[in-house]
């Protein structure tokens, strides 16, 4: 047992549970056993963190990680080994943690890591985050695909497609990423181009359902995203040219949810390593600023959107809270939805709603105490937490 005493909590971020200011019991098991008015929770023997009336978060997502992504060269991805690879992306798994993500999307990498790493951290080798690992991104044969070779599993026709979706979960993968339209930041894609076909999609949705689970979608244009809609992905990642009728196709169903990408904009733009070729620094540039438009217009109409960073591990740890203020400079979304948008919105996009999301008795003790009021200024983000909590591991980062 511990008890978190003096927690400022947020209303939209808590339920069952009305004061601003409240004490939280959590048994031997990591799960929430009681949230108290401060002061009215015996102690006794019980190791205590005291928040100090700072604010006090449900552990963050990110819907679109890769825990590959050292750095924006891709040349060296490319290269790198599978031992190489397993230490890279535990590193970058354990500073998610450290800012206070307790769930990891991964949204594609090489040599099946993702999945290794989930069963060390079940065995309790390793405590990451949670990660849900989509392995190998399914793509159509494209030019440009070499750019990420490592990551990729080309698949073309329904049947290959099949075989594909199949291998992945075998590997031990919880749900298929899938190119639908061309990339920035593969040479030769045109991000608006659709490159999948509504069979193939079609194939790769069914698979996936035999498995219980879903298709992320990678999409920027209208036509790709409207596509991914109709053949029924859960959820559409980056979304940058959305149109009205994708908003209105959105609006109206339960089944796909739109998971924009802030971090990976701002740092494309503002590329001070000089790692990104000009090919993708020039298409960053060319469509900022309908990507910024399109998005505040889906965000407009009322989306319930996922919280995705697409982002390296440099730029990740050079700013801390990056996804968060990203979202206000990039795409103009209000301080509280961006936190809804972290925690409770992704929970409920992965199907995770009943465990994790917001701070609710019975639901899992995944806290990150965050100085300040993060749901008034966004930009408090920018500091470390102060306490990270999960899996009974306290990380103390001030
Ligand atoms: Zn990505």
């Amino acid at each position: 047992m511990i008890l978190f005493k003096n927690c400022r909590l947020v209303g939209a971020l808590t339920e069952g549970y009305e004061g601003e200011f409240a004490d939280i019991l959590v048994d031997d098991n990591d799960i929430i056993a009681e949230i108290a008015a401060p002061g009215s929770i015996d102690a006794g023997e019980i190791p205590t963190v005291d928040a100090g009336h700072q604010t006090l978060l449900p552990g963050f997502f990110d819907l679109h990680a890769h825990l590959c992504l050292t750095d924006l060269d891709f040349k060296e991805l490319r290269n790198r080994s599978c031992v190489d690879s397993c230490f890279e992306m535990y590193d970058f798994a354990r500073e998610y943690l450290k800012q206070g993500y307790t769930t990891v999307r991964d949204a594609g990498g090489p040599f099946n890591v993702t999945a290794g790493l989930k069963k060390a951290a079940n065995r309790k080798t390793i405590c990451i985050p949670d990660i849900i690992s989509s392995g190998e991104i399914l793509t159509p044969t494209e030019v440009g695909n070499e750019t990420f070779s490592s990551l990729y599993c080309p698949a073309d026709s329904p049947f290959e497609v099949r075989k594909a979706c199949r291998r992945q979960f075998e590997l031990g993968n919880d749900v298929i990423k899938y190119m639908v339209t061309g990339a920035y930041l593969n040479e030769a894609g045109n991000p608006g181009d659709v490159i999948a076909t509504e069979d193939e999609l079609r194939e790769a949705v069914r698979v996936a359902q035999l498995k219980g689970s879903y298709v992320m979608g990678h999409a920027h244009g209208a036509e790709g995203i409207k596509l991914a809609i109709r053949c029924g992905l859960r959820t559409i990642e980056h979304g940058s040219f959305i149109d009205e009728e994708a908003i209105g196709m959105l609006l109206n169903t339960d089944q796909t949810y739109l998971v924009p990408t802030a971090a990976i904009g701002l740092a494309c733009i503002d590329d001070s390593g000089d790692t990104l070729s000009d090919d993708a620094v020039d298409k960053s540039k060319k469509y900022e600023a309908m990507e910024k438009e399109c998005v505040n217009r889906a965000y407009r109409a009322g989306l319930k959107m996922g919280f995705g960073s697409d982002i390296d591990r440099k730029n990740f740890c050079l700013h801390p809270g990056m996804e968060f203020y990203a979202r206000r400079e990039w795409f103009d979304f209000d301080t509280l939805d961006i936190l809804l948008q972290a925690t409770k919105y992704s929970a409920e996009i992965a199907g995770l709603a009943d465990r994790k999301g917001t701070i609710r008795k019975g639901k899992n003790a995944e806290f990150v105490i965050v100085e300040g009021k993060p749901d008034q200024d966004i930009y408090a983000m920018k500091q470390l937490p102060l306490y990270v909590y999960f899996k009974g591991e306290l990380l103390q980062n001030r």
